[in-house]
């Protein structure tokens, strides 16, 4: 299993001096099992994915063989579909893609993304994407397969709802939990999915202390998003071997400090940046 980050920042892209050392766009993970190829959000990051998918795909010859993947939506907020229109190997005919998402808690997935894609949010349909793309509502609380890759959905406690998804692979396994609110710092089906992970990806927006409040009187409590502190809570009750900060709210020397403190707390932990890549 590969897993490459192109897009690590939360909420809102952040390009510019303050981000260069982590990057500044919103939610978009790669992940190779195998021949398999698991998109994780469509954040703006998925841009430069995509563009590197393109690259790979192309032979010398100048013909391209066709991408197939499968694309994870944690739910629908902006940073994390935001991309999803500029994703080139969309627009190349003979490519194929299965988008998985929302489900039951926001309404039908390809509707909902049809709506965000087209006027007045933005001038096109679905149909503009000439690649083939079969969409799936998920459940909370389910299990698929694709190929050899087993995948578990578990719902997380966001506003509108989010999921997080663990990726089981040939003896290894993946947990993405980005937006996600770990009110009493622990959950147990937070737990229970990230049970023995080899590596957790999971939402550390929030110092405790700018959590609170205590930075510059905004409360960040019921905003659906954990500190750094709850993502080493869990990943301690669920025993897993590393850890990954990721959706940053801060600029860079910021989660500089947050990654230390974390390591203090979990040492096998990195603060996730563009073009990190972990092999399992
Ligand atoms: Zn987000
Ligand atoms: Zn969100």
């Amino acid at each position: 299993m590969l897993i490459k980050f192109w897009g690590v920042h939360g909420s809102i892209p952040r390009p510019g001096p303050a981000t260069l050392k982590f990057g500044g766009n919103t939610p978009c993970v790669e992940v190779r099992c195998g021949d398999t190829l698991i998109i994780l959000d469509a954040g703006t990051g998925i841009r430069e994915l995509g563009e590197d998918l393109l690259r790979r795909s192309s032979v010398a010859s100048g013909t391209r063989l066709p991408i197939t993947g499968h694309i994870f939506i944690s739910h629908l907020h902006w940073d994390h579909m935001q991309g999803f229109a500029f994703f080139e190997p969309a627009f190349v005919k003979g490519n194929r893609f299965d988008v998985y998402g929302v489900g039951p808690i926001s309404g039908h997935l390809r509707a909902t993304l049809d709506r965000q894609l087209a006027e007045p949010n933005f001038p096109l349909t679905l149909d503009d994407l000439v690649a083939s793309f079969t969409f799936h509502d998920l459940q909370p609380v389910q299990s698929l397969q694709i190929g050899g890759v087993t995948v578990r959905v578990e719902e997380l406690n966001h506003p509108g709802g989010s999921f997080g998804f663990r990726f089981d692979f040939g003896g290894r396994s993946l947990v993405y939990a980005s937006d996600t609110e770990q009110v009493a710092c622990v959950d147990d089906r937070m737990v229970e999915l990230a049970r023995r992970g080899d590596v957790l990806i999971f939402d550390s927006m929030y110092a405790p202390d700018q959590y609170h409040g205590l930075w510059d009187g905004i409360p960040r409590v019921s905003w659906g998003h954990s500190t750094w502190e709850c993502a080493v809570n869990v990943a301690l009750a669920a025993g897993v071997r590393r850890l990954v900060l990721f959706h940053h709210g801060n600029e860079d020397a910021i989660v500089e400090d947050i990654e230390r403190r974390a390591r203090e707390k979990f040492p096998q932990t990195t603060a996730a940046y563009e073009g990190l890549e972990i092999e399992l």
